[in-house]
């Protein structure tokens, strides 16, 4: 016998009695968004494989290990996005809205992909709400990005999360930082992991973001970014706390959040929420300074976020506030026969167009069998026609939850149920 086809590893099936709450998410994050002048941008599913090379990093793990790539038919390489900053820039440059009035702010809800080993909050094919904000470098954009996650993050309902930041310094602090981290390291490099033994040399930041025992014990005791910053990044940092603390915002400062990916500078933060398992940063973030001109665009500075799904739904579930009441329709109209049924169908139609819940039997089933359903999909009002009742225009509807019926007037229930 042939294999049962399975979905591949660490995707998901979603359906509708989890969609409410993915929904739910969605249009609060719409919501939120819109309300700090955000607006929707919407970029391909896959990329030429060299965007994410330059605008992720040649030494990132989603770079070196993550990606999914292939070759289309015309032996072109390309990448499923892994994250979402990298088109977005893209996009921004090629469509030339660097020179739209400034800054630009937008915010995307996506599949990523990476090849990761699937664990809870961790799969192959992700979902990230994400904003991105171009062409401010001043530290109340930071702290206003920050704000609309921390915002959505209390509207879903969220308790037990904390935002933790840190700055990670520019192009003018990082080489003394670089030399501090290098020199600290060199005399642990027998104890390192075999990547970060590599790293040591190319990107030694990234030890600081591994996930193996043993370099995280080292790495606590690495030199910190903060005790490198230069003048500039300094009272960005400062400046940034400061407005954090004008909204209300809490924070703590945590030296050992270097994030990811390669193209951060200056502000990077987490929203961690204990509780969740091993997975449990729920958002990411920071500003990317760099990352416009090296991608060939202007020196537009950036910053953003990407805020995973699966994760929020994880920490809600925590929280106790991911129980979506299920939609019960106002009404179930049961017919018995073929005239019935035409009036039923009628009647749900002219209710659907006013913008109400309704149903009625489509199976052909004995009344028995209907009112069993009407009472499962916990109608709160149901309307049985049959011969005599088209006959006559009148009907019973029954109030299902105080289990009260009263004879209408068939034509009357649109105005009958207004009232209800
Ligand atoms: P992690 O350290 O957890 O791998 P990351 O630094 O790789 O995270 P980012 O690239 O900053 O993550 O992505 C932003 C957010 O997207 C993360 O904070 C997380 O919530 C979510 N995310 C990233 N990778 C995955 C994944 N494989 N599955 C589910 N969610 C993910
Ligand atoms: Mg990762």
């Amino acid at each position: 016998m042939a294999n049962k086809i399975q979905k591949p590893r660490g995707t998901m099936d979603i359906f509708p009695n989890d969609t409410p709450l993915w929904q739910k998410i969605e249009n609060t994050a719409k919501d939120v968004a819109s309300r700090f002048g955000f607006g929707e941008i919407r970029t391909p599913t896959f990329e030429e494989l060299s965007l994410f090379k330059r605008g992720v990093g040649e030494v990132t793990d989603v770079v070196q290990k993550e990606m999914y790539t292939f070759k289309d038919r015309e032996d072109r390489a390309f990448a499923l996005r892994p994250e979402g900053t990298a088109s977005v820039v893209r996009a921004i440059i090629e469509n030339g809205k660097t020179s739209d009035a400034m800054p630009l702010k937008y915010y995307y809800l996506i599949n990523c992909f990476r090849y990761e080993k699937p664990q809870a909050g961790r799969s192959r094919e992700f979902f990230q709400f994400g904003t991105e904000m171009f062409g401010t470098k001043d530290p109340s954009a930071d702290a206003t990005v920050i704000s609309l996650a921390d915002t959505l993050i209390r509207e879903l309902g969220i308790k037990n999360v904390k935002l933790h930041i840190n700055s990670i310094g520019c192009p003018e602090c990082r080489p003394k930082y670089r030399e501090a981290l290098v020199n600290y390291f060199s005399a642990h490099t027998d104890e390192l992991c075999d990547t970060c033994k590599e790293r040591l040399n190319s990107n030694p930041l990234r030890i600081l973001d591994c996930k193996s025992p043993i370099c995280s014990k080292i790495a606590s005791g690495a030199p910190v970014t903060v005790d490198h910053l230069c003048d500039e990044c300094s009272e960005h940092f400062e400046d940034l706390k400061k407005y954090l603390d004008a909204m209300g915002i809490e924070y703590s400062v945590d030296t050992r959040i270097v994030r990811g990916l390669d193209y951060y500078t200056k502000t990077v933060f987490e929203f961690i929420c204990e509780g969740i398992g091993a997975q449990s940063t729920v958002c990411g973030g920071g500003r990317y300074d760099g990352l416009m001109q090296q991608l060939d665009g202007p020196a537009l500075p950036g910053i953003g976020f990407g805020m995973g799904l699966t994760r929020i739904i994880l920490a809600m579930k925590e929280s106790g506030c991911a129980d979506i009441p299920e939609a019960r329709p106002l009404l179930y109209v049961a017919p018995l026969g073929k005239n019935a049924v035409a009036k039923s169908l009628s009647i749900v139609s002219k209710l659907r167009d006013k913008g109400v819940y309704a149903e009625c039997d489509i199976s052909a089933r004995s009344l028995r069998a209907q009112m069993k359903y009407a009472d499962k999909l916990g109608a709160k009002y149901t309307l049985i026609i049959g011969d005599s009742e088209i006959e006559s225009g009148k009907a019973m509807l029954k109030n299902m939850e105080k289990s009260e019926q009263t004879e209408i007037e068939i034509d009357n229930i649109f105005d009958i149920l207004k009232e209800a």
